[in-house]
């Protein structure tokens, strides 16, 4: 089972997780919020449980638009976007595959989500 790591930029926010199968590819989605990241992102999500995270301090902080579900989090410290909780399945989190360790992400097949569709 491939076993990932990633981070911010700066390093104040760490996470981990395992996958059944190497990560071939990835989602994007272009609502109002992740067209502007521009991020591919994890697929499928991971439970909460699966995904390990490491904060430095209060270095983790969250924005929420629309109908709030979402959580997207951010680094505080260096602004980058590392994992969100989902609208589409509370409770589990998609992670940002640009900042996982041995993730080439922009060499990875990628699928649109018709996030505008729906917020
Ligand atoms: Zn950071």
């Amino acid at each position: 089972m491939p076993k990932y790591r990633g981070s911010c930029h700066c390093g104040a926010v760490k996470f981990s997780f395992s996958m059944a199968e190497e990560i071939t590819s990835g989602l994007s989605c272009n609502c109002s919020y992740c067209e502007r990241r521009a991020a591919i992102m994890l697929n499928p999500p991971l439970a909460d449980a699966e995904l390990e995270r490491t904060i430095e301090g209060n270095a983790l902080s969250s924005y929420q638009f629309g109908n709030k579900v979402a959580k997207h989090y951010f680094c505080n410290q260096c602004g980058n976007y590392t994992f969100h909780e989902t609208m589409r399945k509370p409770g589990y989190f998609r992670v940002n595959l640009g900042c996982v360790d041995g993730v080439e992400s922009f060499e990875l097949d990628r699928k649109v989500f018709n996030g505008k569709e729906l917020l």
